[in-house]
């Protein structure tokens, strides 16, 4: 076997035992228990002779970290980091036990095999193959196998950033989301993920007064007053924003051209999304050039006879990069137009869009790397609507891109219907293309 065997049949098998740890987190501070994977990736780093570090902010949520330290204080650092944590399945939708970590016809199943076990193996395999050739770089790796990120890193990056800087600073990372082809009227392109919205959630408590529910006329019902406000709301429309990340992506999209070119212009793209006939298109092209408003939670009401004085409301917002939480509660207050007075708008959590340029030394060695391997193909930066960890680096100063490039065969619409959803899996050749661009890009890129 070639070294590039042996290192995807040691993917393969990480992969197959952290899926089956099934770390699962549901959001609660007591799930997750990453502890397991964790411990599984120490021994795996510490048997190439790696020192590996763990911090566990929280019971159970540990998150190790291994380091290959480079001979030039003033060359860059870059990370691989990978979550080790995975959401939760409904197993009814699965032709395979989820967390069965079964290999099938070349394809690894199981919940985390795209999101992203199979990158966090793939990381933790080339940082534990070029540490045992006694691979001496200029520049530092840092691997980071990290709990907590599918719930929003406060037992994991978001912690480790704040009270860890000196073990998990560095200058690139490279994580989640991104590494498939695409082929549109200019040619294939590899996606790389470069930003990501922020999140503004917000609850809203629409007031009223109480009355007895048997003579209802002239009360002032706060349930009436919410139904309202979900239906502004849900209509508002705010300016689009068209930003360059957005322009080049949308130029790429396997559309007519009349539509391509509406999609660039803020006062016809609303317009223009609802002419895409493909859903996931549509609201992927509606979420990168709007702040999207979600209204996802409604409690309110006491007794069927007695007229509520309070309804509370949920709202997942998104911002674009370039967007406040100021610029959300004043968007809010002009949906809500005459409502605004009969509403208390509270912040549930915020959380900064981010963004990486893409003129910088990582993105010139991904180009480099992705020229060799499929050499029809360019990159193609794109953000992401949802959140990664690589918010918080960005917000530290680093410039942090998603990719692991995936092979042919695992398309978009594959990649994104498998992640968090049913039937989650991986072929093979990505787990090999993924590990063997760890392996080339470490060494190019910190020398
Ligand atoms: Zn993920």
């Amino acid at each position: 076997m070639t070294v590039v065997d042996v290192a995807t049949a040691e993917t393969v098998e990480l992969l197959q035992t952290m899926i089956r740890n099934a770390c699962v987190n549901d959001g609660t501070a007591a799930s997750g228990q990453e502890v397991r994977s964790a411990d599984v990736l120490q021994s795996f780093l510490e048997g190439a002779g790696l020192d590996v570090e763990s911090y566990e902010p929280t019971p159970g949520r540990r998150s190790v970290v291994a380091r290959i330290e480079g001979t030039d204080p003033t060359a860059p650092t870059l990370m691989l980091m990978g979550h080790t944590d995975v959401v939760p399945v409904s197993p009814a939708g699965w032709q395979r036990d989820p967390f069965g970590g079964e290999l099938v016809d070349g394809e690894v199943w199981g919940r985390g095999a795209i999101d992203m076990l199979s990158l966090t193996a793939s990381m933790a395999v080339a940082t534990k193959h070029l540490a045992r050739q006694g691979w001496r770089p200029r520049g530092t790796l840092v691997y980071l196998g990290v709990a907590d990120e599918e719930a929003g890193g406060e037992h994991g990056a978001d912690w480790l950033v704040q009270h860890e800087l000196d073990a998990v600073g560095a200058d690139y990372v490279l994580t989640e989301s991104g590494g498939w082809t695409v082929d549109g009227p200019d040619g294939s392109k590899v996606v790389v993920t470069v930003g990501e919205k922020g999140a503004a959630w917000r609850r809203l408590r629409v007031h009223g007064t109480p009355a007895h529910g048997s003579m209802p006329f002239g009360t002032d019902n706060a349930l009436v007053k919410a139904a309202e406000v979900v239906r502004r709301v849900a209509a508002y429309r705010p300016a689009a924003e068209i930003n360059d990340v957005w322009r080049a992506y949308a130029a790429s999209l396997d559309l007519d051209a009349e539509t391509r070119a509406a999609l660039v212009d803020p006062a016809r793209v609303w317009d223009a999304c609802e002419s895409i006939a493909d859903a996931r298109t549509a609201k992927f092209a509606h979420a990168c050039t709007h702040t999207t408003f979600s209204p996802d939670v409604v409690h309110g009401g006491t007794k069927t006879n007695v007229i509520p004085d309070e309804v509370v409301l949920e709202v997942d917002i998104r911002i674009l990069p370039g967007q406040t939480s100021d610029d959300v509660d004043r968007m809010l207050a002009d949906a809500l137009g005459p409502l605004a007075t009969h509403v208390t708008v509270e912040h549930l959590h915020d959380r900064p869009s981010s963004q990486s340029p893409t003129d910088t030394p990582l993105w010139h060695a991904i180009e480099g790397l992705v020229a060799k391997v499929r050499p029809e193909a360019t990159l193609l930066p794109r953000i992401t609507a949802g959140g990664t960890d690589a918010t918080f680096f960005r917000d530290a100063g680093s410039v942090a891109y998603g990719f692991g490039l995936l092979s042919r065969a695992v398309t978009y619409e594959d990649f994104s219907s498998r992640f968090h959803g049913n039937d989650e899996r991986i072929d093979v050749e990505s787990l090999r293309l993924t590990t063997q661009c760890w392996l080339d890009l470490c060494p190019s890129f910190l020398g």
